[in-house]
């Protein structure tokens, strides 16, 4: 068990720092949350806050003289940063790690060098368009960095409309869209000297944004296996600490490709929070803050959907019903797709 003065430092207010505070204050976990928002909704559950920018040096130095460790809930803090706190303070997951996975590029490289398979890839070169292979078409250009839920991504039937599109930089990743029957994801906890990994999930998309979870993935036995082993391996590889997500691709050849990884706890493994034994958020705070590793179990079957944007009213208004668990993640504003809840039922 940590000392009474230990303290949880968070990078990010969100709800996936909500829910990871609101855990930490069950097992006894002092939080402090830094957030470069006030339409923050982990700051109400935490211990303490501060609000400033990601670059702000004098109030990362009140954060960091406050906590004992950081970990962060979204993947996008420069590594710069973390680097130089790191210096003064652990930090998990580990910040070379992130900066290998938060450039979609360097993930790809880092996964196929391991024999990991992935979609297939080019860096956009604009001078070199019309050099393109054809079978790499239909193209999704992504943002190389600081993407997620679809941001920065566009789509590319044929060479000719990529030739005309006035891209601002070199800065995207050209990717080959993946004719798959259907996506899941593995949860994954790495403890100190064990990493378990939770059963896979199916997750269903629209316009890139994930709207449904399923646990488990109606997918063969076989497939089960072979992602949960991907996954663990990955993390061994990387020498991860914490809670990490694999996203794969699931062709109809059987063939299991990851799309991304995730180096935090992921909405596909909400769920987890009323259909396991111990949730990916308590997970994550066990192995990162050092306590006792617990092997997750699965206790129910579950569907867990988003509440997005103006969407969120509705669940509002449900009656609720047994089995069912509705989490209000009490963000101010409503905005277009912003994930604002989900509901999670148990069967
Ligand atoms: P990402 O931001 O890379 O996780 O992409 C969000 C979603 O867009 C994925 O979960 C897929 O539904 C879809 N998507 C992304 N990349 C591809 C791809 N190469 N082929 C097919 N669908 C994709």
């Amino acid at each position: 068990m940590p000392s009474k003065n230990f303290v949880l430092g968070i990078f990010g207010g969100g709800q996936l720092g909500k829910l990871l505070a609101v855990t930490a204050k069950r097992l006894k976990i002092k939080t402090y949350i830094f957030t470069n928002s006030i339409d923050s909704p982990a700051i109400y559950y935490a211990d303490d806050f501060i609000i400033g920018s990601y670059q702000d040096k004098k109030k990362l130095n009140i954060f960091i003289k406050k906590v004992s460790i950081i970990t962060f809930e979204f993947e996008n803090i420069p590594f710069s940063i973390l680097k130089n706190l790191e210096k003064n303070i652990p930090i998990f997951p580990k910040p070379e790690i992130l900066k290998t996975l938060q450039n979609r590029i360097s993930e790809k490289v880092f996964l196929n060098n391991i024999g990991v398979k992935t979609t297939e890839f080019k860096k956009l070169k604009r001078n070199k368009l019309k050099f393109l292979d054809k079978n790499l078409f239909p193209i999704l250009a992504k943002t190389i960095n600081l993407g997620y839920d679809g941001r920065g991504q566009i789509f590319f039937k044929n060479k000719s409309k990529i030739i005309k599109y006035k891209f601002p930089n070199d800065q995207y990743i050209l990717e080959k869209i993946v004719n798959f029957t259907k996506e899941i994801s593995v949860v994954i906890v790495a403890y100190k000297n064990k990493t378990f990994a939770y059963e896979p999930i199916e997750n269903l998309h629209s316009k890139q944004i994930l709207r449904q979870s399923i646990s488990p993935a109606k997918i063969s036995r076989k497939i089960n296996e072979k992602a949960k082993t991907i996954a663990i391996r990955i993390a061994k590889k990387l020498n991860y600490r914490g809670v990490m997500c694999v996203e794969y691709f699931l062709k109809k050849n059987e063939d299991l490709l990851v799309n991304e990884i995730a180096p935090r706890v992921h909405n596909s493994g909400h769920l987890t929070l009323d259909s396991y034994n111990v949730s990916q958020f308590e997970s994550h705070i066990r192995s990162v803050c050092n306590l006792q590793s617990i092997r997750p179990k699965k206790i129910k079957n579950a569907i867990m959907k988003n509440a997005l944007g103006k969407n969120i009213y509705k669940f509002r208004e449900r009656k609720s019903k047994k089995k069912e668990f509705f989490y209000d993640y009490g963000k101010m504003h409503v905005k277009e797709k912003r994930k604002l809840g989900h509901l999670t039922k148990i069967y």
